[in-house]
């Protein structure tokens, strides 16, 4: 098969087409400390000014040898833009929401403003898309992000009131939730029209906080819904144990699922059937963080061999984690793919 580009790989991976080799993809943040000092684009300036941003961003394919770049490096750019109480952060840690300080009782208190895609936190978003855009055109698949309503309402709502709401009050959930999707859609759709060729769709429903039937009652025709309304493909990241909602993601019509080690590659391949690709599922905290490429390469092996379409860190990577284990997947997948090219004797 004809080489490809890296952009024309991932896109065909997203929609079940065949692929000369199989994509290295970072769904969510490849953004390390090293790779900050690299390029001179530091947390939270690469959080919050697009140039540095998108600085950062191509390191995942200049640096690192992934098919994709991805700036959008944390969860919060859309609820900063809410009006959420924000923590910024340093260099060494990830902006985050106070939660604790929610800014919203009701469905009645929801506000998606006029103005919202002219916050500086969410034109930050679309200018890195852009300045990627121009920089790599077509060479490489430009990912961005758009959140969940399910995330969103942990944001806003706080994530413990949330969840007494959910089994409380279905109506007034579906209110909240209904509401908050206009957000996705409305920075989904800003995105596409910036230079996204895909999006990653965060939505905490996560295994350890929700059961998989709360998937299928809440989020599952929710998700199908985003899936009509943003126009591209999309890759829904779900953190945890998720075979028990699987079933009902590869129903939705997303084009993937990022999915956590806490998940087989064989037993999750099982349960989507074939209906949606997946992207995975390296795991962060102790491999990619404490050991070596040895057992990265080990990781990447065992997603390949299960048939997973793309191959990247579960999540998040670690901000400390070190560059030779990162550099060490897209060298496994190749190595993978060259070791099947040699007919067997
Ligand atoms: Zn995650």
């Amino acid at each position: 098969m004809k080489e490809m580009t890296s952009r024309e790989r991932v896109m065909a991976a997203l929609t079940g087409k065949p692929v000369d080799r199989t994509p290295v993809a970072n769904p969510t943040s490849v953004a390390t400390v090293e790779l900050m000092d690299l390029v001179d684009a530091p947390f939270p300036d690469a959080n919050r000014r697009a140039e540095q941003m998108a600085r950062l961003a191509a390191t995942s394919h200049v640096d690192l040898g992934f098919d994709t770049i991805m700036p959008v490096y944390s969860v919060i750019q859309e609820s900063s833009a809410l009006g959420c109480k924000m923590q910024w952060e340093g260099k060494g840690n990830w902006p985050t929401v106070r939660m604790s300080e929610p800014i919203w009782k009701t469905s009645d208190d929801i506000v998606i403003p006029d103005d919202f895609l002219d916050h500086p936190d969410l034109q930050c978003v679309l200018k890195a898309i852009g300045i990627l855009r121009e920089e790599f055109g077509n060479e490489v698949a430009i990912i961005g992000k758009t959140m969940g309503p399910w995330s969103l309402a942990y944001h806003c709502f706080g994530v413990e009131p949330f969840l007494l709401t959910s089994l409380d009050d279905e109506d007034e959930t579906r209110r909240i939730l209904d509401k908050l999707a206009e957000a996705t859609v409305i920075f989904g759709n800003a995105q596409i029209e910036a230079g996204a060729d895909a999006l990653t769709l965060p939505d905490h429903a996560t295994g350890d906080l929700v059961s998989g039937e709360y998937y299928h009652r809440y989020l599952e025709d929710l998700h199908s819904r985003m899936v009509e309304e943003i126009p591209i493909p999309l890759i829904l990241h779900i953190c945890g144990r998720t075979v028990d909602r699987m079933g009902f993601i590869a129903n939705t019509g997303m084009a993937a699922f990022h999915f956590d080690s806490k998940n087989g590659p064989e037993e999750s391949m099982k349960e989507v059937d074939g209906k949606i690709a997946l992207v995975g599922n390296i795991n962060n905290p102790s491999t990619l963080y404490a050991k070596g490429p040895a057992e990265v390469r080990e990781e990447v092996y065992a997603n390949l061999e299960a048939g997973v379409q793309m191959i990247g860190p579960e999540c998040a990577i670690p901000l400390q984690a070190p560059l030779e284990n990162l550099l060490e997947i897209s060298r496994a997948v190749k190595d993978w793919h060259a070791e099947q090219a040699v007919p067997a004797e």
